[in-house]
């Protein structure tokens, strides 16, 4: 197949390809293709060939969009990078992704000279006009002449990193067909229609934003691209710009609502990923009225695994709905064997989305070429193993419980964190709850619950919480350590930071 964006230009040249949130400047397709061709060609011209890795380190500008798509055009497989990253971190990427060339721009220019400081013949390229003289401005030549590749499903579109949570990012390949399915499978879930107009505020370089960016190429949807989030920023965007559709991660939705009160009754999808949605946000979106999306989804299927639709999500609080279509999910147990509907195990994934591998660095010189393989080691009979924790009720419904790292094993037992957490935080002034393990001289480890209350609430009926607890779950996974604070420890993305409430529930649990 041809790259996407020539598909769309000739069926649909006139419609709105991207506005710009800023000032509202707008691109039809035809623009998009145009300034599309014109980097590529540059891009040619300067060298970057078919087969390269490109990697590309711009601010969420229309251009990284373009580059996106000029990638594409040239049968490069698109890198993003990280501007949060030191440059330290970055030249690891660069050399784990065995990158061809770097893009940079004026705001990442000096960020990307040092990364590619001591890495032998990385070039650098700049949107911009470049302040150091080893950088190449992309605008230095005269665009060449590029022939469209043929693209197959199997080629590498895109390299992207995981988040880090459980250890060092891991440098995953998705393949033309990988995205293409996640596309298609989201687009029929989510019910993606050419009028949609979507907006794209979290970063390019995961899968969140990056998605959205090739579907709407795929659909010809509208994209309206800000550069970064703000929650009263974001809000009015929504509002001035007509916007129907936009993803975001829990803790941003919390935000703007605590902020606004209720979005744009235009939109008619809020898609929620990268971390659980809790309970109490859901309800807020139900007595609102807000299309909320919860989904499941990681680096290595290409975005979405499972999504919730609002009628779904209001019948079944804390589901994230049902795999989406051509996804396989099984959970298993610690033999690799599926368990049965409502049973606890390793989410397990298979299908079209799904990474062939994760990268390996390529083979030095003097090595043996099979070094270059993808690493599988991850994958079982039923797929790739996620490393997370959930279960799949009768309905078959997907709930996501915790990770697997995070499973606490008390006197032998396993007691999933996740499913104390739902509980406890059912519990009325519970406001927000996280469970974790201490370790335990008699029994190994000790399940422990950290909880915060409602503020202006009568202190917490221990007794009864614990006789609440105990008519719900078995007695093993009933906490013997709680601790109740104002709020909950919490990281710079907005997750319980887990380290940091163990520690609070030593020094002050009972
Ligand atoms: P690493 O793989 O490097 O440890 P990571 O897993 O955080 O990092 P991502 O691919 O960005 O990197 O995130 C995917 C993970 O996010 C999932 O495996 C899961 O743990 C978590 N996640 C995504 N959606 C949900 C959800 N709805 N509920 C709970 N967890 C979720
Ligand atoms: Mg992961």
């Amino acid at each position: 197949m041809r790259d996407w964006l020539a598909h769309r230009v000739a069926a649909s040249p006139d419609d709105e390809a991207l506005v710009r949130a800023e000032d509202g400047e707008a691109w039809t397709y035809t623009d998009l293709d145009r300034l599309v061709s014109e980097t590529a060609g540059r891009l040619v011209a300067h060298g970057v060939e078919a087969g390269d890795r490109l990697g590309v380190l711009t601010p969420p500008y229309v251009g990284t969009v373009g580059l996106v798509h000029a990638a594409m055009r040239i049968g490069a497989t698109f890198v993003p990078l990280g501007q949060e990253l030191t440059p330290r971190e970055l030249s690891e990427r660069i050399e784990r992704a065995d990158l061809s060339a770097v893009v940079c721009a004026e705001p990442t220019e000096d960020d990307a000279l040092a990364a590619v400081d001591g890495i032998d013949d990385t070039p650098l390229f700049s949107v911009d006009d470049p302040a150091d003289a080893t950088v190449t401005a992309v605008h230095d030549v005269e665009p060449a002449s590029v022939e469209p590749p043929e693209w197959e499903f199997d080629d590498h579109l895109c390299i992207l990193f995981t988040s880090g949570t459980t250890g060092t990012p891991k440098p995953v390949p998705l393949t033309a067909g990988n995205v293409y399915s996640s596309a298609v499978a989201s687009a029929f879930r989510l019910g993606v229609d050419p009028g949609d107009r979507w907006l794209v505020s979290l970063a390019l370089h995961h899968m969140g934003g990056l998605a959205p960016v090739y579907r709407s190429a795929l659909y010809g949807t509208t994209l309206v691209l800000r550069e970064g989030f703000d929650a009263g920023g974001t809000a009015d965007d929504i509002d001035a710009y007509d916007v129907t559709g936009v993803s975001l991660v829990p803790t941003m939705l919390k935000r703007m609502l605590d902020s606004r009160g209720t979005l744009s009754d235009t939109l008619r999808v809020v898609l929620l990923g990268g971390a659980p949605a809790p309970d109490e946000l859901l309800e807020r979106c139900r007595d609102y009225s807000i299309p909320v999306y919860p989904t499941y989804g990681m680096t290595e299927s290409a975005s979405q695994i499972a999504t919730a639709t609002p009628r779904q999500t209001r019948g079944r609080l804390g589901t994230v709905g049902r795999p989406l279509f051509g996804t396989d999910v099984t959970v298993v147990d610690e033999d690799g064997a599926a368990v049965e509907a409502g049973e606890t195990g390793e989410i397990v994934v298979d299908g079209p989305t799904v990474t062939p591998g994760y990268l390996e660095r390529p083979p030095a010189p003097d090595e043996d070429e099979s070094a270059a393989e993808l690493d599988r080691s991850a994958f079982g009979p039923h797929g790739l193993h996620t490393g997370d924790v959930g279960r799949i009720d009768e309905d078959g419904y997907l709930y996501v419980l915790n990770r697997l790292d995070d499973r606490i094993i008390t006197g032998g037992q396993n007691v999933e964190p996740g499913e104390v957490a739902d509980v406890l935080g059912r519990f009325p002034a519970v406001e927000a709850v996280t469970v974790v393990g201490l370790d335990d001289e008699t029994w190994g480890e000790r399940v422990a619950a950290l909880l915060a209350v409602e503020d202006g609430d009568e202190p917490l009926d221990e007794a009864a919480l614990d006789s609440f607890a105990r008519e719900r779950l078995s007695g093993f996974k009933i906490p013997k350590t709680v601790a109740v604070v104002d709020e909950l420890p919490r990281t710079v993305s907005g997750t319980v930071d887990r380290a940091a409430a163990r520690e609070m529930l030593r020094e002050r649990g009972h």
